[in-house]
C-alpha cells in the first residue's frame, strides 16, 4: 500500500456580512467536496441574522408575523439569482411537509403590475397583466444581444401601431405610405448586422415614423385611457430604439451612455414630455429607488442601468415578469442558503460587528480585519432559525436564551439593537483575525455605506477607494406593512393580487403579500385576510459621526408619521373601504449597510470589480461593485458569484455581468 499523500491545509476565507452577495460567495466555496476539501469558510455578521437588505424576521410576540426591510419581488429575468435557489432548494431536499420545500414552492409567478396614473388631479389605476411563458428562470440558452433585444423592439413598435388601441391611429397606420414605412423599418433591422456604419437607413426610417407618430396624437386620443397608455409606451420605446442606435449602443456596449440619466436621455432622444412625466417611467425610477438624496424631486438613474436592466426585465423574463416569494425573503433565500452553507461545513460568527479593514503597509494586501464580539454564548454555536408553521425561520430579534444572561439582560435593557452599529451597546470583546493566520483572504460583502467606518484606511491610502466612496451615495428607504381582517375585495380592490408602483410618494410601491399570512401565527378569531407591504424612499441625513442610539428611533419616528400621513393622503384611492388595519409595521433603513446603493449617472466608472480591490486578498461582493446591472438581488447575487470564481479560478457560468470598460488594475490572486 502506497502512503497517503499528505493533506494540503484548507486555505481560510474569512466572508465579512451575509447578505445575497455574501452568502452567494460562501456557497460557491464549499458547495461541492472538492471545494470543501480545500476552503475553509467563515461568515462574521452583525446581529442576529443574515440577509442585509433582503432580511425579514419573525416578530414572536405579534403571532410570528414576518416583518421584511422593505417589500422585494424578483424579476423572471434573473438567471444566476434563481440558479443559486434552484441548486440550494435541490441539495437541500427538504422534507415532504415542509412549507417551502421547493424553489417553486418558494417563489410564485406574478405577471400583474399597476402603475398608477395622474390624470388631470386624479389618480387612476392602469394594470398591466404581463404575459406568462413556458420558460423556468435560471435555465436556457444564451441571452439576447442587444441588437437582439433592439429588433425585438422595433417588432413590437411595428405590431403595436397596427392594432393600436383606436381606430383613427389604425386607420393612419393602414395608409400605403405608413404601412410600408413599418415595414420597412422592421425588416432592414431585422436584415443588417450593425457595425456602427450602416443603421442610418433604419434611423431615418425611424426620423419619419416619429414625424408620424406624433402628428397622429389628438386631445381626443390622449384621453382615451387605453390609447393614451398605449401611445406613452410606444413613444418610450421608440426614444429607446432611436437612442440605442444614435448613441451606438449596440456596437460600442451599454456603458457609452452611462453619463446620461435615462430619463433625460429617452428626452434628448424624442420621447415627449407626456411619456416623461407617465407612470411607467416614474415607476420605473421608484423601483430603483432612484432620487438622488432620497428626495422625490431629484430622480436620477444611469440610463446605462436603467437600460440594461429593462432590456432584460421586459425581454428576457422567464416564466412570467416578476416571481413573488412565499414567505418573507429571510425564511424564503436565506433560511435555505444558510442550512445549506451550514451543512456544507460553513462556520457561522454571529453577533461579530466588522469595525476595519486593516491594510499592510504597502497597501497591497489585507493585513487585518478588527472586530468586536457583540455577545457572548452559552453554548459554541448560535443556532439562529425557529421553526414556525413548519418553517426554519429568522426571528426578529435575537434568541437571546442563546447569550450569556447577564448580556442578554443588558442588552434588553437597553434596548439595544444589535444590526445598528451607532446602537448604546459596545458588545464585549475585540477580535482580530489576521492575514496568514486567521485567513488567506477576505470577501467584503458589507455595503458601502458602512464604508467610511469600516474601510476608512482603504479610503485614506487608495484613490481608487476614495472615488468609488465618494460617488457611490447610499439612500435611506422606509417600508410599511399593514394587515386587515378581510381580503382585498372588501377593502375594494378587485384587480387580484398585484404590483403597484409610481404612485405616491414616499411609499409609491406596494404589493399584496397575503399569500404568506397562512405561515403567520395568528389567534383563531383574529386572521387577518390580507396584508400589503408599501415601499419607498426616505430623505437622507448624514449619519452620525459617534455612537448615537437615538438616530435610529428618530428616523423610525420619521417613518412613521411619513407612513401615518401618506396613509390618510393615498390609502383611500387604492384600498377606499378599507377600515382600521389589524397590525401595523413601520421601519426606517436608516443604518450605514442598510441604506440602498443608488446608480447615479457617471457613477459606474467608479466602482471596483470582484477582483480589482487592489488588494490581493480581497475580493469584493455586493450590489456596489461594477456588475453593469442596477441594485437588486440579481446583481448583488452576481456579485457574490464573480467574487468566488475570482478566488477558486472555477468557471461559474455566471450570466448577465458586463466587463468594467474602466477596469484598470490587475485581478487578485486566487486561492486555488
Ligand atoms: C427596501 C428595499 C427593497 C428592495 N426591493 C428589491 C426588489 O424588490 N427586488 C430586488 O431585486 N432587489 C430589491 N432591493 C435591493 C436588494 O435588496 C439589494 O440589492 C441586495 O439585497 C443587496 O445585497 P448585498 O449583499 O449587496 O448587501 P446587503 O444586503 O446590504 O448585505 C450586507 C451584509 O453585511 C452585514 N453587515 C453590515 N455591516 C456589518 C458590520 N459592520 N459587520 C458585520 N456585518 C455587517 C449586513 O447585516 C448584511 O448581512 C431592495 C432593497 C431595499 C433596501
Amino acid at each position: 500500500m502506497s502512503p497517503e499523500a499528505p493533506r494540503k491545509p484548507r486555505k481560510r476565507v474569512a466572508i465579512l456580512g451575509g447578505g445575497a452577495a455574501a452568502m452567494t460567495a460562501a456557497h460557491y466555496m464549499s458547495r461541492t467536496p472538492e471545494l470543501r476539501e480545500r476552503l475553509e469558510v467563515t461568515v462574521y455578521q452583525m446581529g442576529w441574522r443574515l440577509g442585509g437588505k433582503g432580511a425579514s424576521g419573525r416578530n414572536l410576540a405579534e403571532s410570528a408575523r414576518i416583518e421584511e426591510h422593505g417589500l422585494h419581488v424578483w424579476g423572471g429575468f434573473y438567471y444566476n439569482a434563481f440558479r443559486l435557489m434552484q441548486e440550494c432548494y435541490g441539495a437541500l431536499d427538504r422534507p415532504p411537509g415542509c412549507p417551502l420545500r421547493t424553489w417553486t414552492d418558494a417563489f410564485q409567478k406574478h405577471p400583474l403590475v399597476v402603475w398608477e396614473e395622474l390624470v388631470d388631479g386624479q389618480w387612476r389605476h392602469w394594470p398591466v397583466e404581463t404575459p406568462l411563458n413556458d420558460g423556468v428562470p435560471g435555465t436556457g440558452g444564451e441571452d439576447p444581444t442587444l441588437w437582439q433585444h433592439l429588433q425585438t423592439l422595433i417588432g413590437w413598435i411595428k405590431n403595436s401601431i397596427f392594432v393600436f388601441p383606436h381606430e383613427d391611429v389604425r386607420a393612419a397606420a393602414a395608409a400605403p405610405d405608413t404601412a410600408a414605412l413599418l415595414h420597412g423599418v422592421h425588416a432592414e433591422a431585422l436584415s443588417t448586422t450593425p457595425d456602427g456604419t450602416n443603421h442610418h437607413g433604419i434611423l431615418s426610417g425611424l426620423e419619419r415614423l416619429r414625424g408620424w407618430f406624433h402628428g397622429t396624437l389628438q386631445d381626443h386620443i390622449w384621453r382615451n385611457d387605453e390609447a393614451r397608455r398605449m401611445y406613452i409606451l410606444l413613444d418610450l420605446a421608440q426614444a429607446v430604439v432611436r437612442g440605442m442606435l444614435r448613441d451606438g449602443v449596440p456596437w460600442r456596449g451599454i456603458m457609452c451612455i452611462d453619463e446620461h440619466d435615462f430619463a433625460e436621455w429617452l428626452g434628448r432622444h424624442g420621447a415627449t414630455s407626456g411619456a416623461l412625466t407617465s407612470a411607467p417611467l416614474r415607476g420605473y425610477y421608484d423601483y430603483f429607488f432612484a432620487y438622488a438624496g432620497g428626495d422625490a424631486s431629484q430622480p436620477r438613474i444611469s440610463a446605462a442601468i436603467a437600460l440594461h436592466h429593462l432590456l432584460r426585465l421586459v425581454g428576457e423574463y422567464k416564466g412570467a415578469l416578476f416571481w413573488k416569494m412565499g414567505s418573507g425573503m429571510g425564511d424564503a433565500a436565506f433560511g435555505p442558503l444558510y442550512e445549506l452553507c451550514r451543512r456544507n461545513g460553513v462556520r457561522f460568527r454571529f453577533f461579530h460587528e466588522v469595525k476595519e479593514l486593516v491594510p499592510d503597509g504597502g497597501s497591497r494586501s489585507l493585513a487585518a480585519v478588527r472586530l468586536r464580539r457583540q455577545a457572548d454564548l452559552k453554548r459554541a454555536e448560535y443556532q439562529p432559525l425557529v421553526t414556525i408553521a413548519g418553517l426554519p425561520s429568522w426571528p426578529s430579534a435575537p434568541l437571546y436564551a442563546q447569550i450569556v444572561d447577564a448580556q442578554a439582560a443588558e442588552i434588553q435593557r437597553r434596548g439595544a439593537n444589535l444590526e445598528d452599529p451607532l446602537t448604546d451597546w459596545d458588545g464585549v470583546a475585540d477580535v482580530e483575525l489576521q492575514a496568514g493566520r486567521d485567513f488567506d483572504a477576505v470577501v467584503l460583502g458589507i455595503s458601502i455605506g458602512a464604508f467610511p467606518q469600516i474601510c476608512a484606511r482603504l479610503i485614506a491610502a487608495d484613490p481608487a477607494w476614495r472615488a468609488m466612496a465618494a460617488n457611490l451615495p447610499a439612500i435611506q428607504t422606509q417600508a410599511l406593512q399593514l394587515w386587515w381582517p378581510g381580503d382585498a375585495g372588501s377593502l375594494g380592490w378587485d384587480m387580484g393580487n398585484a404590483t403597484g408602483t409610481g404612485y405616491g410618494q414616499p411609499l409609491e410601491s406596494w404589493s399584496d403579500m397575503s399569500p404568506v399570512l397562512p405561515l403567520e401565527t395568528w389567534p383563531a378569531g383574529s386572521k387577518p385576510g390580507t396584508v400589503i407591504y408599501f415601499c419607498g424612499i426616505m430623505d437622507t441625513p448624514e449619519l452620525p459621526q459617534r455612537r448615537d442610539p437615538g438616530f435610529l428611533a428618530g428616523e423610525t419616528g420619521r417613518a412613521d408619521a411619513r407612513a401615518a400621513d401618506w396613509a390618510r393622503q393615498y390609502l383611500p384611492h387604492l384600498y377606499p373601504r378599507a377600515g382600521a388595519p389589524l397590525a401595523r409595521y413601520v421601519r426606517a433603513n436608516c443604518t450605514p449597510s442598510e441604506r440602498y446603493v443608488l446608480d447615479l449617472p457617471g457613477t459606474n466608472r467608479y466602482r471596483l470589480e470582484a477582483d480589482t480591490s487592489g488588494l490581493d486578498n480581497l475580493a469584493l461582493a455586493g450590489d456596489w461593485i461594477f456588475t453593469g446591472q442596477g441594485g437588486a438581488v440579481e446583481s448583488a447575487i452576481t456579485a457574490g458569484m464573480l467574487a468566488a470564481q475570482a478566488l477558486t479560478g472555477e468557471d461559474l457560468r455566471i450570466r448577465g455581468a458586463l466587463p468594467s470598460p474602466w477596469r484598470r488594475r490587475p485581478s487578485l490572486r486566487r486561492l486555488l
